[in-house]
């Protein structure tokens, strides 16, 4: 190898945390490099931008994905009760939501950094190293050819999202506080447009989300060791788990396929140094939530933007913005506490909803 390019800051991740960040950066005149991992051709999932997410996005001058993308006006949820209960965010917020295809966003922010001076490298695979040459950090990535590129860069934020780890720099000490799962089952329904359905059962919860091109989202959200070993018992217990519900299988236009299923990492973490000496993690990296929240946007893009603000006042990111991560941690833990105390309530045998509010206090008080 032997050539590298130079760059003030490398943000490491394109999701919606990388992206503000990298954009906010760059229209103050940095030289900004941008890397991310090649899109996964078969994912499909669907997000909801609540109306804060949709006002942080604005604020930092990110478009919203116009393909595709349909309002959401609120959510319809079946939680403590079997009558369902409308959260308007019309009447909230003065806007609705929107349900976006999260690889149409991505593609769209990956647009606007570039049109802002943004370079942004794909890759297969990247790898940081620790400041070593002139107190820089080493970035290599392998490009979408195969070859191996390098970049030195003075400043880094991570935004590599819930799952992904960075080598070194990251391994093993990411703080998981549960194993939650999300099974993403093929489901048509037609009785629910613009709206997102949640709904609380015994073993976990579920949602689906307003239809984007006729495909909606239905995911099953439980923890990983309540989820039977093999196929033939799993899909018995999600057609189970499904059966309980009152607001869901109502709006089910044909019999979701609990065989064909597909399951994604969905777990609460948090990193206990969301940042360092010449950089943080934002976004995931640094706070995963439990997708209860629906907040993961908002905080993502809100915690981005302030990284990016204290970088370019050069104030240290170890003050304002680690507090800014533990205290967002602290509070959704408190309001998740109330929510699952009204699960665990509907079903008071369930173990599911016991271990959640022994998790959330035990993170409150953190
Ligand atoms: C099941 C589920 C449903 C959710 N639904 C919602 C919702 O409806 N609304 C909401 O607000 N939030 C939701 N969330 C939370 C939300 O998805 C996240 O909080 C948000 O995506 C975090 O943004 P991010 O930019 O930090 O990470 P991500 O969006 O995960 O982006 C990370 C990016 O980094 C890239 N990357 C990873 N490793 C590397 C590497 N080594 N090198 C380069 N690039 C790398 C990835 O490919 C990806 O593009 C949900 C979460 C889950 C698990």
């Amino acid at each position: 190898m032997g050539s590298f390019t130079r760059y003030e800051i490398a943000v490491i991740g394109g999701g919606a945390a990388g992206a503000c960040a990298a954009h906010r950066l760059s229209s103050t005149g940095a030289r900004v490099l941008l890397v991310t991992l090649r899109e996964r051709e078969n994912a499909h999932p669907i997000e909801i931008l609540n109306p804060g997410a949709r006002y942080a996005l604005a604020r930092c001058g990110l478009p919203e994905p116009a393909r595709g993308s349909v309002p959401c006006e609120g959510v319809l949820s079946a939680w403590d009760t079997e009558t369902p209960i409308f959260h308007d965010y019309m009447l909230m917020n003065g806007i609705a939501g929107l349900a976006v295809s999260r690889r149409e966003m991505q593609r769209e922010f990956s647009v606007a950094c570039r049109a802002s001076g943004v370079h942004t490298a794909e890759c297969l695979r990247s790898w940081i190293q620790s400041p070593t040459i002139h107190q820089r950090w080493a970035i290599r990535w392998m490009n979408l050819r195969n070859k191996l590129l390098e970049a030195h860069v003075d400043q880094i934020l991570i935004a590599s999202g819930r799952s992904a780890s960075l080598g070194l720099v990251d391994a093993g000490r990411r703080i998981r506080f549960d194993r939650s799962v999300a099974i993403w089952i093929p489901y048509v329904h037609q009785y629910h447009a613009g709206k997102l359905l949640l709904e609380a059962v015994s073993d976990g919860w579920w949602y689906a989300t307003p239809a984007i091109q006729h495909a909606s989202n239905l995911v099953f959200i439980t923890e990983a060791d309540l989820i039977p070993k093999t196929g033939a018992a799993r899909a018995k217990w999600l057609a189970r788990m499904f059966d309980e519900t009152k607001l869901l299988n109502v709006c089910a236009r044909f019999s979701p396929s609990f065989s064909a299923i597909s399951a994604t990492d969905a777990h609460f973490g948090m990193h206990p140094t969301p940042a360092f000496q010449r950089g943080a993690r934002i976004g995931a990296a640094a706070l995963a939530l439990d997708p209860l929240s629906g907040t993961g946007v908002v905080n993502a893009v809100e915690g981005a933007l302030r990284a990016a603000n204290d970088v370019i006042l050069g104030h240290p990111l170890s003050n304002g913005y680690a507090c800014f991560i533990r205290n967002i941690a602290a509070n959704e833990a408190r309001l998740h506490q109330h929510t699952y105390l009204k699960a665990a309530q509907r079903f008071p045998h369930s173990a599911f909803w016991q271990r959640r509010i022994a998790l959330s206090k035990h993170i409150a008080i953190a």
